[in-house]
């Protein structure tokens, strides 16, 4: 990076956190309670909590940048956030909109009896216990690879009515060059359980992700400064670490290029009853131009006469009129972002962490392992 010429910092705090995220405010309490020295967190944005912020309209807590729901096998994680929120209960079901039915999601053989004709279904579920065993997830290429034809036409069904299009809404390009780890995070399941995830704990911070961001941060010695970028403030003090979880490329002028990510468009509605439809999240994976529509009041059951949905239109992401959700992580992109790894290399006193920082589609829980497992 350049070298800026610094003004004689004043009241330089000790450690300077950029981003008040999930990575940014676990980092911030661990270095101010461990070392008891200032630390300042700065966020570009208007408000703390990334894209986990979460606010109240209309009695309606909204996630404002889409669905979160927490979940993690990951004890020591779970522990941790406990300390800053009481759980809501919350085990998440979607739906998609298939063949013009509301069917469960992750495919599974409840899936298999919404579509097909009972006698098709069940011999569908047979063959798929017979090539793989109950209870087991597979990933969409694990069943087209399947050597039995009636499983392969499975596959391809699959396939073409829940992935193609609504990955190519959700990435925007070849869905071929998607990491096939993308796709596999909606797994096949061979039961009827309809949780779209099996972690062992889940759950909805019950005040909210901002009330259990504002608790990591409250901190005798945190203070947090917002509309502030790292261009302005780096300019200003001279902290002895940095911890940073933006994106790379912009930490560093963007001299190697820029990194991509897809990013969304929320539409809200505020409806006149009480619901919308049957659970938090419905994915349109055949039809729309949206991917999905996010029902609030489901996650934390709230009791209002409306109700409050949200329409996602995933866009590209560009710098200054919208928001960066997910890294591309493709081979140009990945390549780039090991370019930038070099160059951080060369910069001992910052970190660089976080989904931005690191370039990488964590969930939350991982979010929250990486910032407690760095050294500090
Ligand atoms: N996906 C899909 N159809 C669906 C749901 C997911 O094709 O109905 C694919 C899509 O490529 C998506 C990926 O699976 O980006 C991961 O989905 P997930 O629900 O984990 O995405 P997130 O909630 O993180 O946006």
């Amino acid at each position: 990076m350049a070298k800026r010429k610094k003004s004689a910092p004043t009241a330089s705090p000790h450690f300077l956190v950029v981003g008040a995220g999930l990575s940014g405010a676990v980092i911030a309490r661990r270095l101010a309670e461990k070392y008891r020295q200032p630390v300042l967190v700065i966020d570009q944005r208007p408000q703390i909590g990334g894209n986990c912020y979460d606010r109240r309209i209309a009695n309606i807590t909204v996630h404002r940048f889409g669905a979160h729901i927490f979940h993690t096998n990951n004890q020591t994680v779970w522990n941790f956030l406990s300390h800053f929120t009481h759980w809501q209960p919350y085990e998440h079901q979607v739906q998609a909109r298939v063949a013009g039915k509301l069917v469960p999601l992750p495919f599974n053989f409840g899936t298999l009896t919404a579509l097909f004709p009972p006698g098709l279904a069940s011999e569908l579920e047979k063959q798929l216990l017979a090539e793989f065993s109950f209870g087991r997830k597979i990933s969409i290429l694990e069943l087209q690879q399947s050597l039995l034809p009636p499983l392969q036409q499975l596959g391809q069904y699959v396939y073409e009515h829940i992935f193609a299009y609504y990955s190519r809404k959700q990435w925007g390009g070849d869905i071929a060059l998607l990491n096939p780890e993308v796709l596999s995070r909606v797994p096949i399941t061979l039961d009827r359980d309809l949780r779209y995830f099996r972690d062992r704990y889940q759950g909805i911070p019950a005040q909210g992700y901002t009330a259990m961001i504002t608790n990591l941060l409250d901190h005798p010695f945190i203070e947090v400064k917002l509309k502030t970028t790292y261009a302005q403030i780096s300019k200003k003090i001279s902290p002895q670490k940095t911890f940073y979880t933006g994106s790379i490329d912009e930490f560093f002028d963007y001299k190697l290029g820029t990194l991509q990510y897809r990013s969304c468009r929320f539409v809200d509605e505020l409806k006149r009853q009480a619901q919308f439809q049957p659970v938090a999240v419905v994915n349109y994976p055949e039809t729309q131009d949206f991917t999905r529509i996010i029902e609030h009041k489901h996650f934390l059951n709230e009791h209002t006469p409306h109700t409050l949905i949200t329409y996602e239109y995933p866009e590209a992401f560009k710098l200054g009129r919208n928001e960066r959700f997910y890294p591309l992580n493709d081979q140009d992109n990945n390549d780039l972002f090991a370019r930038y790894q070099k160059l951080a290399r060369q910069q001992p006193d910052v970190v660089f962490f976080g989904r931005l920082g690191d370039y990488r589609y964590y969930d939350m829980d991982q979010v929250i392992a990486r910032a407690l497992e760095i050294k500090i």
